[in-house]
């Protein structure tokens, strides 16, 4: 549960706007039917109870949009008929009301939502003067003070979508070639094993690429024309792949494409271009690079662990019999894989 909350930034500040609602608007729900403010009392309690049902969504679900939408609609309505019912009071319940409104939804939808109850609270004030608004001066000093008070809950709630945005990002990428990294190769195999996946009829495939001798590139020409290569690497595996395979670097110069919804032969093609599109067009200053890959495809009931090591393996004999060539995982055995491409001398 607390991994889930921290994992999940939308489904934590639902939670609190949760605990605070629940805390904070009970008392005066209680205190409102005791005073025989029925109006209001109802009003807060559907609140309460509208909130809660939405966080218990939201975790069920995973749909944190769709409630926390839901309850920022839901709390525009109660602000409004509490101020109306309540009068210049029920104007303090605004303040709080703007500050949460963008722990709910992206901050201008929030700044939308505070500017539909604010003209409609004017409305209302011109419809039935004095009931919202003791006086002129009152109606200016809460339309400013509110304005003021959104506006900069709005700059804030920007700014920090903005550094979420950036964070994310920068956990889920490598950071010199751009290709996903190992924790969400980590994952997206976990998932692709495991039950997510397995009501799914398609296949999916690996294919694990090695660039050959790349020591000896680093070792002769620099680190930097090495990391050159890597980044060269990573956009002709994007440039030639679909927008729905993703290229994940697995580690040093390992990386990882995983087609989905593919069969083995179709797998085993586009390994086959992939390689031979490295082999055409990257090189060093000095030299051509090639790659030797690896490919297999998920098999029924096997776990990731099990087909990266078939993959690993596939991999592992291109290497030795001397690189620069496709081998196929043969499916259920690590230790046997059948060589695709006839090894060309690297
Ligand atoms: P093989 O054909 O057997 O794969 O030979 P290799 O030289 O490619 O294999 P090895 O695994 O021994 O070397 C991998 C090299 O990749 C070693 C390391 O210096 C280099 N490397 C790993 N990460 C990076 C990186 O981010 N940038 C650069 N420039 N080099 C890297
Ligand atoms: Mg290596
Ligand atoms: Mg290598």
């Amino acid at each position: 549960m607390i991994a889930r909350l921290q994992r999940d930034f939308h489904l934590a500040m639902l939670s609190l706007v949760g605990i605070m609602v629940l805390v904070c608007v009970t008392p005066y729900a209680i205190y409102r039917y005791w005073d025989g403010s029925y109006l209001i009392a109802a009003v807060d309690s559907i609140l309460v109870v509208s909130t809660l049902a939405a966080v218990a969504y939201a975790w069920l679900t995973g749909n944190t949009k769709a409630a926390g939408f839901f309850v920022a609609c839901m709390f525009c309505a109660g602000v409004v008929i509490v101020v109306f019912g309540l009068g210049p009071v029920g104007l303090f319940w605004t303040y709080p009301f703007i500050v949460f409104i963008f722990f709910l939804v992206p901050p201008l939808r929030a700044l939308l939502l505070l500017l539909l109850v604010l003209v409609t609270l004017l409305l209302l004030a011109a419809l039935i003067p004095g009931k919202i608004f003791l006086d002129g001066f009152q109606l200016v000093s809460f339309v400013v003070t509110s304005a003021v008070t959104s506006f900069f809950s709005y700059v804030f709630a920007y700014r920090m979508l903005v550094q979420r945005r950036q964070l994310e990002s920068m956990a889920a990428q490598d950071a010199l070639t751009g290709a996903a990294n190992r924790r969400q190769l980590d994952q997206a195999l976990e998932f692709a094993a495991g039950s997510g996946r397995r009501s799914r009829h398609n296949e999916i495939a690996m294919l694990l690429f090695d660039l050959d001798f790349f020591k000896q590139i680093n070792d002769s020409e620099g680190h930097q024309a090495g990391d050159a290569i890597l980044v060269e690497l990573v956009q002709l595996l994007q440039k030639h792949t679909r927008m729905s395979d993703q290229v994940y670097r697995f580690g040093g110069e390992e990386f990882v494409v995983l087609l989905e919804d593919i069969t083995q032969e179709e797998a085993l093609a586009v390994a086959e271009k992939l390689h031979a599109v490295i082999d055409k067009e990257l090189r060093s200053s000095q030299r051509t690079v090639s790659a030797s890959v690896g490919v297999a495809v998920l098999a029924p009931g096997e776990s990731w662990e099990q087909w990266l090591a078939r993959a690993d393996a596939a991999l592992y004999r291109a290497k030795a019999q001397g690189r620069n060539q496709v081998v196929m995982a043969e499916m259920g055995n690590p230790a046997a894989s059948k060589e695709a491409t006839p090894a060309p001398c690297s």
